[in-house]
């Protein structure tokens, strides 16, 4: 017959041991009859059920009932009884329910002695390996991120972050993007939709690069800045090996009195040693972004093949055989950008720089395909753990 909550006619010790004597019974025979997840779902019900499950029923017919001065000692025992219970419940559920009962789920008496022991024939086993929960690590990219800002922090930066959805005017106006220049093209920028009506500086937009914090953190502060900044952009590339309509970039930014290249070619050569190791070199090209002059694309030397273009006979491919890796843009900021934070260009130099922190992780880890990153397979991302 199935076990039903009774209710107590005394409240002694030796009617509550009984009584839990019991529950404790009935739980044993109860969780060992459960095989499949249907019987597990119907065991959890009626011993852990809101509304008629064992539980609820001891609370209302035995710690209720109680009266004030034996409500101390039924509660105590309540409380053990429903950690019995919870336990045989979870544990049955991972098909190991007999292991708790055969362990022995024991209720003590306020006295501290045992009075109900559910001890099966076996005992338990402590030598056998328990159940272990995998940890989780960082994200590969995140930990590249991590590894960039650290640099630059050590330099004396400080982190700055800002929103993923921006507006037009900080992503492209007030860094100095033309009106008609492609970048602000559906093909190159994912927009929100349904802007139209808007003035095009208000239109919301996917971030294209983490440019826009510069402006927001100048808006905020007056120079000196020294700022890096990590984050999250979209762009509107189809998926392939080596894109992703979402990446990761890492910029930083410096500005003061009298800052020069020289300054950024020294920062940047540090931040690269600091990165790849101390014998890497750094080389300087001319190139061209709406914020920055003059710009310059940085490589580095290829800290796979150590700049010789080989793997012992084979060609090395990350640096296409050239020893050099293009790892950065940057430059010195366009002083057009100051007349949008209010900052005097006589007064204030400063340069900027930004790296893709997904294409640095391929480097680094030796992946072929940045899709790996984003596919959320977690053999591939074990193997960073
Ligand atoms: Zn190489």
């Amino acid at each position: 017959m199935a076990y039903t909550v009774p209710k107590l006619k005394s409240f002694s010790a030796a009617a509550l041991d009984k009584a839990a004597e019991k529950l404790l019974a009935a739980l044993k025979q109860e969780s060992a009859a459960v095989k499949t997840e249907a019987d597990w779902k119907s065991f959890r019900d009626r011993w852990v059920g809101r509304k008629n499950g064992v539980l609820t029923e001891i609370n209302e017919l035995w710690l209720k009932a109680a009266s004030k001065d034996a409500k101390r000692e039924v509660g105590q025992r309540v409380n053990e009884l429903k950690a019995a219970v919870t336990q045989a419940v979870d544990e049955s559920r991972q098909g190991a329910a007999t292991a708790v009962i055969r362990a022995g789920v024991s209720v003590k008496a306020s006295s501290g002695a045992v009075v109900a022991t559910l001890a099966g024939p076996e005992s338990l086993d402590i030598t056998l390996p328990g159940i272990r929960r995998p940890l989780g690590s960082e994200h590969p990219v995140i930990r590249t991120m991590h590894e960039i800002v650290s640099v630059f922090r050590n330099l004396g930066y400080s982190v700055e972050e800002g929103p993923v959805i921006e507006t037009d005017y900080y992503n492209f106006e007030a860094l100095n993007f033309p009106p008609n220049h492609p970048a602000r093209d559906t093909q190159d920028t994912l927009f929100i939709a349904r802007q139209e009506s808007k003035p095009q500086r208000e239109r919301l937009l996917l971030r294209t690069h983490t440019s826009p914090v510069q402006i927001r953190t100048m808006e905020k502060m007056k120079p000196p800045v020294r700022i890096v900044i990590p984050g999250k952009v979209h762009r509107n590339d189809p998926p392939d090996a080596s894109h992703s309509p979402m990446f990761h970039q890492v910029e930083g930014l410096a500005v003061d009195a009298n800052i020069t290249f020289c300054d950024l070619k020294g920062t940047l050569d540090h931040a690269m040693k600091a990165l790849f190791g101390s014998s890497v070199k750094t080389s300087f090209r001319p190139s061209f972004f709406p914020f920055t002059e003059p710009s310059a694309e940085m490589m580095v030397s290829c800290f796979i093949c150590g700049g010789s273009g080989k793997r012992g006979s084979e060609p090395c491919r990350p640096c296409k055989q050239t020893g050099w890796i293009e790892i950065l843009g940057c430059g010195m900021v366009d002083p057009n950008v100051y007349g949008f934070v209010d900052y005097d260009p006589k007064k204030v130099s400063g340069f900027a720089f930004g790296m893709g922190a997904d294409r640095i992780a391929i480097l680094k880890y030796g992946v072929d395909d940045i899709q790996l990153f984003f596919n959320g397979d977690v053999r591939f991302l074990e193997q960073f753990g």
